[in-house]
């Protein structure tokens, strides 16, 4: 093929890629949930290669976002992900999308993946060399939701920057606002428990919420709020790269795997996400009015000990 032929063969498909990806944010936006959001088929359901993880795949195996990615991940990375093609680390290999076979209850070892498609999460590469005084220094004096209004003290997130484990919870209580440091209310100290029970202190994971500011009345963050917030999230597990990320309560959960599915349907399971494995189990405040639900989380955490090679702190 002559060059110039060739040259316009290749815009052509950049440009059927850019349209990709934008008829993919529209269609989350069409279905109401964000561009980070699309509903999903259940959580088992048998994964196939579609074209858009065909597309996917090439986006990151390019190393380049179109300038069509969201503008919150945008947002979240003022001047590190300008409007033109970001480039991005080359991180961890490319994986291949998994089939999964059969349903039935997992094993405790099985993986199964987040969504029957990458999602725009897994699309959006890591930035290079992304830091969390960096990603904090991003969210700055952040005004970009409408939490901003009623907060004391944005809650970044806390512990060791090289956790094997992060938790993440939802957003931030009256406790947390008031000192900044996410689960520090008495659901807090019942999740501080927990990480020793599994032979941990609370200095040895890391800790984070879905949102950064506590939403009035502790109600549940809203979608604007989570699609506005979450990227800073994404970016702080890119950065620490957890081997295990355990979601606290639904929101979380929803939040990372990209579902409306309720909690009690998944937790307990194993995902796949960026990398690490994920595990959704029951929020500690739910523990507190559901004290019986205390022995399905310790089956969980139990799960990640499994994984972690942790032993159970001695009484
Ligand atoms: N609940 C959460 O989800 N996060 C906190 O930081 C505190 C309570």
């Amino acid at each position: 093929m002559d060059p110039a032929k060739r040259s316009s063969v290749g815009a052509r498909s950049d440009r059927r890629l850019e349209e990709q990806v934008q008829d993919w944010l529209r269609y989350g936006e069409d279905l109401g949930l964000g561009p980070f959001y699309r509903d999903r088929p259940p959580l088992h359901a048998k994964v196939a290669a579609t074209s858009a993880a065909a597309e996917a795949r090439n986006v990151a195996a390019s190393g380049v976002i179109s300038a069509a990615a969201p503008a919150a991940m945008a947002a979240a990375a003022p001047g590190r992900a300008p409007a033109a093609p970001i480039n991005v680390a080359p991180s961890r290999p490319e994986k291949s999308v998994p089939v999964v076979k059969t349903p039935p209850a997992a094993p405790a070892s099985t993986i199964l993946p987040a969504a029957a498609a990458p999602s725009l999460f897994e699309i959006i590469e890591r930035i290079a060399g992304d830091t969390l005084p960096r990603i904090r220094e991003d969210i700055g004096d952040c005004t970009r939701c409408k939490l901003h209004k009623g907060r004391t003290k944005i809650v970044f997130g806390t512990g060791n920057p090289d956790a094997v484990l992060m938790f993440v919870g939802e957003g931030p209580g009256r406790d947390e606002d008031l000192s900044g440091e996410p689960f520090v209310g008495r659901a807090g100290k019942l999740l501080t428990d927990m990480i020793k029970a599994m032979g941990l202190e609370r200095e040895d994971v890391y800790i984070a919420n879905v949102v950064k500011c506590r939403p009035p009345e502790n109600r549940l963050p809203e979608k604007d709020e989570i699609t506005t917030c979450s990227p800073f999230l994404m970016r702080q597990i890119d950065a620490i790269k957890p081997k295990v990320i355990c979601t606290l309560g639904s929101c979380s959960a929803q939040t990372l795997l990209q579902t409306t599915q309720g909690i009690s349907k998944f937790r307990g399971e194993w995902f796949d996400f960026r990398g690490a494995k994920l595990m959704p189990t029951y929020h500690p405040a739910y523990l507190l009015r559901n004290p019986g639900a205390k022995p399905e989380v310790w089956k969980d955490l139990q799960k990640v000990m499994a994984v972690l090679g942790l032993q159970p702190k001695k009484r």
